[in-house]
């Protein structure tokens, strides 16, 4: 993938999507398989964002029922079973166990049964997936004493047994909205990370022609022109919009809320089910196994300030701890047991809802044309899940604002690049054969992370020795990060250890394994010394925990 703005002179696009994360990276997709010409620019890295910040479920969503949101869980639940079939290897069904204690009312367990029960109807497709391994059973309810043999760490004081059920997990959702915009790319999108939007350019009657960018890595600035402008801007998409707006000032109106994640490597869980739990207030909060820790999330909590501010703080990680001792295990996690935090923003859809907890998760397309600015287009709100169906629709009116017919979608129907694998088992288990001088951990990472990729990583292993080193317990190897800096566009240290590799995703990897990555992509990026500290050191104040 080539970075479209430091090559880019006149060039008009019928769509330019503003925004890197998983909506974006959908609607380009989307817009590139009906043909029409497509630019995307992402101010950071692709998937830095809400995207990096998910408790890595592609899930119906349980709990939305109880709000009686049967479309949206309907709509997830169809989803779930579309990023399965499209993204075999990033997608797994995963058990949950959702336990069920006297007390609060929302946990009791008639109750939960009939959620239970109304939620395998709804997905009642979930075992038409391509691949046969894909398989999910229904629910089934099990006793208090097999929850206890199961899951020894779960509170055992007014627990009546619990519900076990499947819902689907994402390995890297990162990598996820990574195949999205390389599939973008097949199909001719331009795409640019580290170029932000600065303003629109207006045509006659408001209308918006396109945008103002300045490229974040040399500061120069330049014009893309555009037919539709859509607006996936996240959490910054009032701000987006305000640049539209006569005032320009970025003022922000979008009510946001915090979720945040804790990973330790204390061992709460059997490795068997995600654990669902449920604060003496009534939230829900997830135990996930995940790479031999504990992720430990989400909260929700309201966020009123810009979120270019935004980061994680010492109290909602204490507040998360807190709810996690009042309701699980031995009530002895501490600060100290936290290897490694990260968090996010919600933009929130609802007005009409005090509790960020219980406004809804559904998704909004606004055609700008009432607020006056014809041509563009906004998306906020949504969930990881539906993104792929929210780009579907957003298609449908740029199809309407443009007067064309643009067909159906394929993009429920074909593999996204780089995942086209019909039969995952057999795939995983044909690789370690054929590469047998790479350990099983690397065959199992590279056939997960990077499908049908894999075997170019391989190639630049076997090409030269010092690039099949192994750098951490999941058998990374250093070949993926010239890899990540040569076809991924990685930019930076924290592109490559956060969001190509899982290399800093657990947590600060020690100053050997970044000085190793860094003297790696020195190389390709052309660092000179100083240049490698101030990567370092930038990484370093990512991954440090905050006081
Ligand atoms: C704590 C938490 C847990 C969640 N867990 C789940 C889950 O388990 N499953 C699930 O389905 N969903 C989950 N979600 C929801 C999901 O993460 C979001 O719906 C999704 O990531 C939104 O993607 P997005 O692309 O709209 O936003 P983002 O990923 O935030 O992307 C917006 C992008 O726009 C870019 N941008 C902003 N302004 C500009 C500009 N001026 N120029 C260029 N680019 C710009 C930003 O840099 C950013 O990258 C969770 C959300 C949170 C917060």
């Amino acid at each position: 993938m080539q970075r479209f703005i430091e090559n880019h002179t006149n060039e008009h696009f019928d769509v330019i999507v503003i925004g890197g994360g998983i909506s974006g990276a959908s609607v380009a997709y989307e817009a590139a398989t009906r043909g029409l010409k497509v630019a995307l620019l992402e101010k950071n890295d692709f998937s830095w964002a809400t995207s990096a910040a998910t408790s890595k479920m592609i899930h119906g969503g349980l709990r939305y029922l109880v709000n009686g949101e049967i479309m949206l869980v309907r709509e997830s639940l169809r989803e779930r079973r579309v990023l399965e079939n499209i993204a075999p290897n990033f997608v797994y069904p995963w058990p949950m166990m959702m336990t069920h204690y006297k007390t609060p009312f929302k946990n009791n367990k008639w109750l939960v049964k009939i959620g239970m029960l109304v939620y395998d109807a709804l997905s009642y497709d979930k075992n038409f997936t391509w691949d046969a391994c894909k398989k999910i059973p229904s629910h089934r309810t099990i006793s208090k004493k097999k929850v206890m043999q199961t899951e020894p760490h779960v509170r055992p004081e007014g627990l009546t047994g619990a519900s076990i059920f499947c819902d689907c997990i994402s390995i890297f959702p990162e990598r996820l909205t990574l195949a999205f915009i390389k599939s973008a790319v097949a199909y001719g999108a331009k795409v640019s990370n580290y170029t932000r939007v600065e303003g629109f350019l207006m045509g006659s009657e408001n209308n918006v022609t396109g945008v103002k960018v300045r490229d974040l890595l040399n500061n120069k600035t330049c014009e893309v022109s555009g037919t539709i402008t859509v607006n996936c801007g996240g959490p910054w998409a009032d701000i987006v919009l305000g640049l539209a707006k006569s005032k320009g000032d970025g003022s922000s109106t979008l009510r946001r809320s915090e979720g945040i994640h804790i990973i330790t490597a204390k061992h709460l869980l059997s490795g068997n089910y995600t654990v669902a739990s449920m604060t003496p207030a009534g939230r829900h909060f997830f135990l996930i196994p995940w790479r031999n820790h504990t992720l430990i999330g989400t909260t929700d909590k309201p966020f009123t300030g810009n979120p270019d501010d935004y980061h994680v703080t010492k109290e909602s990680i204490m507040e998360l701890i807190d709810d996690i001792n009042s309701s699980f295990s031995d009530g002895k996690l501490s600060y100290a047991d936290v290897k490694h935090t990260y968090g996010g923003l919600r933009p929130l859809v609802e007005e009409d809802t005090s509790e960020t907890y219980t406004s809804s998760r559904r998704y909004e397309i606004y055609d700008n044309q009432k607020d006056g600015l014809n041509g563009l287009i906004t998306v906020e709100g949504g969930k990881y899940t539906t993104s792929r169906k929210l780009a579907e629709n957003c298609l449908k009116i740029v199809a309407s604002k443009m007067e064309k017919s643009l067909g159906q979608s394929v993009t429920d129907k074909q593999f996204l690049t780089g995942c086209e694998i019909k039969n995952l088992n057999a795939f995983l288990s044909d690789i370690q054969k054929e590469n047998s001088d790479f350990g099983k951990s690397t065959m199992d990472y590279l056939g997960r992370n990077y499908g049908t990729e894999y075997a170019e990583i391989i190639k630049l292993a076997r090409t030269d020795k010092a690039l099949s080193e192994t750098l951490n317990d999941d058998g990374e190897i250093m070949a993926e990060v010239i890899f990540a800096v040569r076809e991924e566009m990685a930019r930076t240290l924290a592109d490559i250890v956060m969001r190509r590799t899982g290399i800093g995703t657990l947590g600060n990897p020690g100053e050997n394994i970044l000085r190793k990555v860094a003297n790696a992509a020195a190389k390709e990026l052309n660092w000179d010394e100083n240049k490698i500290e101030k990567e370092i050191s930038d990484t370093v104040k990512l991954l440090k925990l905050p006081v």
